[in-house]
């Protein structure tokens, strides 16, 4: 057990750090095209996020997830994640990994694996050229794809993430499956979450997760297996493909109550749900002195007030963002 422990007993353990609020995308249910981002001098610096992280791991958080934004994007960030690495050697943190738009990776695939991250978790909605840079607005297939190759030849395992798209991707999901399976990679797909205005209509892209997995089994058998990540995600094995096929569904199946996480982002804001709009601010303690012992007391107070969860609702009624912050901030 790590010495985080909140109001429902819960055990916090894993940590998700947004990086930055920046992307080289501007997918569109993530991101409106013309984002305002924070001023550069409102970022924590990358020794204050070192501070802030090795906190949580003196804590006793055990992973550790670098997300955004892109991660990737962040300037210098492998100066970051090799700090970060020392915590590995001592066994202190059981695992180091990141969420990446895979845009970057022919550059960084090696250097990650290097400091010691063993997998990542890479985000792709399709495997069409033209749909992928209409979902991304500006982003090159053919680079994600470079990226998934060159963290694989680096010893990386690559799991894909793609988000369920009503009448986008609905129908190429069982080839990205093929696809992903064929390729040695576990494969994730994920509800829309009704996050930030992102000037279109929610309840267009909503998919819900119940349907596609019945709409699965008329291709493929589907076994349930115990499988877990410490995640939300459910997993089951393809039989057809003998691969890992897991799916994340915040709005059809509330997760909650095994929820181990809590979200920190690049202004050093502790979100203790993604779904509420409660947060602790760590950016104060932290530079109110040298030594750790404040910004401990501040996280230690924040994980006393985690909520129960989210109520997260995307209907005709409520087409609205359940909360008006996006993704990227607190990096999904
Ligand atoms: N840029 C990186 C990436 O795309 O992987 C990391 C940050 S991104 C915010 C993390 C994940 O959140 C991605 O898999 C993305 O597809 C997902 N995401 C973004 N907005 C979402 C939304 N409104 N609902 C569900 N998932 C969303
Ligand atoms: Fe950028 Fe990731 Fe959001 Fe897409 S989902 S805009 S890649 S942060």
């Amino acid at each position: 057990m790590s010495q985080l422990t909140d109001p429902f007993g819960r055990d916090i353990s894993y940590l998700r750090v947004s990086v930055t609020d920046r992307c080289d995308f501007r997918c569109v249910y993530c991101m409106s095209e013309n984002m305002t981002f924070l001023p550069k001098a409102d970022l924590l610096s990358l020794e204050e996020l070192d501070r802030l992280c090795s906190s949580f791991i003196d804590l006793g958080v055990k992973r550790l997830r670098l997300t955004g934004g892109e991660p990737l994007v962040r300037k210098n960030l492998m100066v970051l994640v090799e700090a970060l690495s020392r915590h590995l050697k001592t066994g202190a943190l059981e695992e180091l990994t990141l969420t990446t738009n895979g845009s970057q990776l022919t550059k960084y695939a090696a250097d990650l694996a290097r400091h010691g991250v063993k997998r990542i978790n890479v985000s792709l909605d399709t495997l069409e050229a033209a749909k992928f840079r209409a979902i991304t607005r500006w982003g090159d297939l053919a680079k994600v794809q470079d990226g998934i190759k060159a963290a694989q030849d680096a010893g990386i395992a690559v799991k894909i993430n793609a988000v369920a798209l009503k009448g986008v991707n609905q129908f190429e999901i069982p080839d990205m499956i093929r696809w992903a399976h064929g390729e040695g990679m576990d494969f994730t797909l994920i509800e829309t979450m009704p996050l930030g205005d992102i000037e279109g209509d929610r309840t267009d892209q909503y998919l819900p997760l119940s349907q596609v997995r019945a709409d699965l089994m008329d291709e493929f058998t589907l076994d349930e297996i115990a499988y877990k990540t410490g995640g939300p995600a459910r997993y089951v094995t393809v039989k057809e493909t003998g691969g890992r096929l897991g799916f994340i569904t915040p709005l059809s199946h509330n997760f909650c109550e095994s929820c181990n996480r809590v979200r920190l982002t690049c202004t050093g804001q502790l979100y203790m749900c993604l779904g509420q709009d409660d947060m602790a601010d760590l950016r104060a303690p932290l530079r109110a002195s040298d030594g750790n012992e404040l910004v401990m007391g501040a996280i230690r107070e924040a994980i006393s007030r985690k909520p129960k969860g989210h109520d997260f609702i995307i209907d005709r009624d409520h087409n609205r963002p359940a909360l008006a912050r996006h993704m990227s901030v607190t990096g999904g």
